[in-house]
């Protein structure tokens, strides 16, 4: 068990990839706090988590709003005394194009995707830098360095977030901090499922290892980059995406 007394948060995980991200980590021995909007959800997956005989706090909090994390963040020092893993997950999609795309659906995305990568980084970080070590893991996607139609709010915030992840890497590095991303290309989730088979297979005609990518393997290279093994790596953007880039 390669996360035993660790605490992690996991942003967005009471559902889709951020509950296997969650689960895997706890797997790992990690202590984990499931963020969510959704109370049910998270609640779920918490007690998915101390079924496995590890700690889990529910914290229901809207990651864009810097109200919620600062209460999010303080809720878990008090509860456990230390953070030593964020995994920036929480995330949403407003699909248009350009021309029809809102400012409202601009915003929105841009702000749950991106601000709050900011605002719960920026919170953990003053709890990290004192205790000399940290791992932030902040998931963008493929969108973010490839473009897609229809996402320009999406890929914008997804681009955004490898920026900032490669300039964090550049300010605490020297306290033992890392940061890294990942940018995963088709997950097989509700989202993709919704696909009618033509469109399925046509993306699958894009991915050198042939098949859509599950939430698990997210979760895996997540697991990977907050461990120790993962030491010396930090300001990377790790495509999970079955060589689609
Ligand atoms: P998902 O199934 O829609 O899950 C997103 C989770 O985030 C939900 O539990 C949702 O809560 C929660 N959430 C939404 N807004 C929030 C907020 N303001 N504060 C806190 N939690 C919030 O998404 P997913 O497919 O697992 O995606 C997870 C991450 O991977 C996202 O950042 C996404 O952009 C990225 N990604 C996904 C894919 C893919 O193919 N699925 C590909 C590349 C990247 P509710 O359930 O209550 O709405």
């Amino acid at each position: 068990m390669e996360l035993a007394d660790r605490v992690a948060i996991v942003t967005g995980s009471g559902r889709g990839i951020g509950r296997e991200i969650a689960l895997r980590l706890a797997e790992e021995g990690a202590t984990v706090v499931v963020n969510d909007i959704g109370r049910e959800s998270a609640e779920g997956v918490a007690a998915e988590i101390k079924a496995m005989g590890r700690q889990s706090l529910v914290v229901l909090a809207d990651v864009s709003s810097s109200a919620d994390v600062g209460r999010m963040v303080e809720t878990v020092k008090n509860t456990y005394g230390k953070i030593d893993i964020l995994v920036n997950n929480a995330g949403i999609a407003r699909d248009q194009l350009v021309v029809r795309m809102t400012e409202e659906d601009w915003d929105k995305v841009l702000s749950v995707d991106l601000k709050s990568v900011f605002l719960c980084t920026s919170a953990v970080l003053r709890h990290m830098l004192k205790q000399r070590s940290g791992r932030i893991v902040s998931i963008a996607s493929i969108v973010g360095i490839m473009g897609n139609p229809g996402q320009a709010n999406y890929a914008s915030a997804k681009a955004g977030i490898i920026g900032f992840t490669r300039t964090i890497a550049r300010e605490v590095g020297s306290r033992g901090i890392t940061a890294n991303a990942i940018a995963p290309g088709f997950i097989d989730t509700e989202m993709t499922q919704r696909l009618d088979e033509k469109h399925r297979q046509e993306l699958i005609a894009r991915i050198p290892l042939c098949s859509l990518g599950t939430a698990r393997d997210v979760a895996e290279a997540v697991a990977f980059l907050v461990s120790d093994r993962a030491r010396y790596i930090t300001g990377q953007v790790l495509a999970v995406d079955g060589g689609m880039v």
